[in-house]
Order: structure tokens, then sequence, then C-alpha cells
């Protein structure tokens, strides 16, 4: 038998999180041979492991996780949807508002709960005769030969593949392991998240409120008195907010957030994230990829990270295919190069932009107050400028895979 001929699988994916799972069910769909590698037991009591992050996705990403077969998975009362955002400076008097019936679009994006969101995609990988799981199963090293890529595992284990996708996160291994440069912005920032119950429905407004430490945000969930929250801010506060008892955050909570929802009347188990932006030098080497936070992090003040992940893992699969299609090798330099040329551009727009907002808002030079607060009035009053940044934060405009496109 011809060495080519004894592959484990077409494609390993190293990470089954979000953008890891979807980038799976993608290549599954069109029959090649999936593998993933994932250091936790996702089917056992670590799958339940407490992160109570709520995801803001964009059209886009409905439309890819739907091509992913997980959408569908989704009950209805767990996804929430928002129409309007509403955007306030704590020092000043500039906002910005922003309504999806202005663009005739029915909502500005959807709000889910990361967890429910992994599980829906690890349902939808279920019996699926083109994925396989690893788990728990950590890479120890690579080798790179002329027609595949052996991953070895921390057991000693060997798995080889035409191509290795690292779609494990900030912190990749297999991005160290080959490698790849990945310069990192520390923000000095943790984001805590929970999910709280408010005294006032939240009429499927999203809000974020610029305090001096940084963004609190309340994306609305699927019932109308609960909302997720994300609360970017230095660490020593980060650590005092996790520390107080239930009574005390909420309170703190409410008054942060200027008692607009009302009363915060009870929240969930809290999580704290450190915060950094970055973005891989190469997203590619022969027969390697980067997908996801593996290549990017960026801000959550504009909720982009997974849904730029979703569309990496869009983009990937579609160049993949053709490559199949045109009997071309989907390991080969030139090919991935195509994906990275595609996607490390649009991620660096987004990673700037998120950058420029996040300097703006959080400088108290009393300038640039006055600029951020003139800017926010001048943006909401000049429509076809607001009209453009509702487009890219629905994820309606930019280059975008087939299946990102697809009606809803
Ligand atoms: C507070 C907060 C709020 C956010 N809000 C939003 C939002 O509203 N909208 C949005 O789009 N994004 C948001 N994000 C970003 C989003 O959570 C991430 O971009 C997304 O989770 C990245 O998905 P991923 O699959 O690339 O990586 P991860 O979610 O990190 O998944 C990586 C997977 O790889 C596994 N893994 C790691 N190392 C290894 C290893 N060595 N071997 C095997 N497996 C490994 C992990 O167990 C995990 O399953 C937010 C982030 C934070 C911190």
């Amino acid at each position: 038998m011809r060495k080519k001929d004894k592959l484990d699988a077409d494609v390993i994916i190293v990470g089954g999180g979000l953008v890891g799972c979807t980038l799976a069910a993608l290549l599954a769909k069109n029959e090649f041979r999936c593998l993933i590698i994932e250091e936790r037991d996702t089917t056992g009591n670590s799958a339940t492991r407490i992160d109570p992050r709520a995801l803001a996705m964009t059209r886009a990403s409905v439309n890819i996780l739907r091509a992913a077969g997980a959408w569908q998975h989704l009950s209805k009362n767990r996804i929430g949807y928002f129409s309007e955002m509403h955007v306030w400076d704590e020092n000043g008097t500039g906002e910005i508002h922003f309504d999806s019936a202005e663009l005739c679009e029915p909502a500005l994006g959807y709000i889910i709960e990361q967890t429910i969101l992994e599980q829906a995609l690890r349902q939808s990988l279920e019996g699926n005769e083109y994925v396989k799981w690893y788990q728990p199963a950590i890479p120890s090293s690579l080798a790179l030969e002329e027609n595949r890529i052996t991953v070895v595992l921390e057991d000693g284990s060997n798995l080889n593949a035409r191509l290795l996708v690292a779609a494990d996160g900030a912190r990749s291994r297999i991005r160290t392991l080959a490698g790849i440069d990945y310069p990192q912005h520390d923000y000095h920032q943790q984001a805590v998240a929970c999910v709280v119950e408010t005294e006032k429905p939240h009429v499927q407004v999203a809000r974020q409120r610029f305090l001096h430490n940084g963004p609190l945000a309340f994306l609305p969930m699927a019932d109308q008195k609960q909302c997720g929250i994300v609360w970017s801010t230095s660490p020593e506060h980060a650590s005092a907010l996790l520390a107080m008892d239930e009574q005390e955050f909420n309170q703190t909570l409410a008054q942060a957030f200027d008692q607009v929802p009302g009363e915060v009347l009870s929240s969930g188990p809290r999580a704290s994230f450190p915060l950094q932006h970055a973005q891989a030098k190469q997203y590619c080497r022969p027969r390697l990829v980067l997908v996801g936070d593996a290549a990017h992090t960026v801000h959550p003040l504009a909720g982009q990270g997974a849904n730029l992940g979703l569309l990496d893992a869009a983009a990937l699969s579609e160049v993949v295919l053709d490559a199949r299609n045109r009997n071309r090798d989907i390991g080969a330099y030139q090919v991935l190069r195509r994906y990275e040329r595609w996607r490390k551009g649009e991620n660096y727009i987004m990673l700037k932009v998120l950058q420029g907002f996040k300097y703006l808002f959080e400088s108290n030079l009393e300038i640039i107050r006055h600029c951020r607060n003139m800017g926010l009035d001048l943006t909401d009053a000049a429509t076809p400028l607001k009209h453009m940044i509702m487009r890219y934060a629905m994820g309606l405009a930019g280059d975008l895979p087939a299946s990102a496109r697809a009606i809803l």
C-alpha cells in the first residue's frame, strides 16, 4: 500500500471549541474525514465548566452555523436578539444609537450563551461518520513530511493527515510548536462576565456604557428580563467584583449602569477573562493553518472575536473544497496562502478599528473626551457612515464566504 493511503484523516483539527467544531461540520458536509483533538473531555462533567459568556452573533455567523447544521439544534428560547443598540459615555453627553429598522433588517444581531452554542455544535457532529474525536488529548510535537503532517500526542500516539488546523484558542500550542510569532498587546484589563436578571425588560436593546476603567455591556437574552453582561475593567477592580457577594455585586452593577435596567435582581456565576489583542505573523505554513483565536484575538467591546473565527472557518472550508475540486493538495502552501490573504486582511481591519475605539473611549484627556462625545454625536447624525458601520458590525459587508452570505 502506498504511504498516502495510510492517512488517519484528511484534516486534523486541534481544538474542539466554537471555531474548530464549525470547521469540522463544514468540512464533513463535503466528505472530508476530520479528526478533532480536544484537551477537555467534552462528554463528561468538564463539558459543563463555568463559562458565563453570552456572545453577540452576526447574521453572517448565524448563516455559517446554519450551514454547519448547529443553529437548528438550538432551542428558540435560548436565542436572544437585539434590534437596537445604544452606546454612551460616562463622561459627557455624546451617544450613538443604532436601529435595525434603518436598514430594514429585523435584528442587529443575536445573543447566545457560548456553552449552549458549543453544545449545539457538538450535537450536530454526533454520529457523523466523517468526524472522529480524540479527547482528552494534547499534542506534544509535530512532524512535517512531504505529503503529510503528523501530530504526536502526549500519550505517545501518532495521528497524520494532509492538513493540520490550529483551532486551539489564544494560547495555541500548535502555533507555538510551529514557531509562529504572535505579537500581543496586553490591555491590562479583565472582562467580568455573567448572566443577570433585571427589574426592567430589555425590550431588545443592547446597551454599552463607557466607564473610566472600560466598557460595560448589557446584552439582551431570550428572556425579556435576562441580560449577559461583560464588564471590562482593571485587574484590581475585576478581582474586587469577583470577590463580592451577590447582593453587593448586583448593586454595584446597577449603579455603574446608571440604573438603566432598574435594579439588578439576581446574577449567576461570574468569571473573568484576560483581555489582549493579537494577530499571528503568519496564518499558514505548509500543511498547517491557524483559525479563530489561535490566529487573532480582539477586545470584546464590539463582540466580534467568535464572529471573525466563524468567518475563518467558512473561508478555509471553501478554499479547501475548491482545492480538492481542482485536484490540488489541500495542504499545499499555495492553497493555504489563499486563505491567509483573504482572512488576514479582513481581520486586521477589524483589529485596528477596535483598537482605535478602545483608546478613544478610555482616554481621560479633556480634549479626547470632548472629541469622542462630539464624534459620537456626529456619527449618529451622519447616516451613510452610521449605516456602513452597522453593515460591517452585522456581518453584512466585507469579503464574505458563500455560507456566510446565505439567506437566513
Ligand atoms: C468576555 C468575553 C466576551 C466575548 N464576547 C463575544 C461576543 O459577544 N461575540 C463574539 O463574536 N466573540 C466574543 N468573544 C470572543 C469569543 O469568545 C472567542 O473569540 C471564541 O471563543 C474563540 O473561539 P475558538 O474556538 O477560536 O477558541 P476557544 O473558544 O478558546 O476554543 C479553543 C478550544 O481548543 C481547546 N484547546 C486549547 N488548547 C488545546 C490543546 N493544547 N490541545 C487540544 N485542545 C486544546 C480548548 O479546550 C477549546 O475547546 C468574547 C470573549 C470574551 C473573553
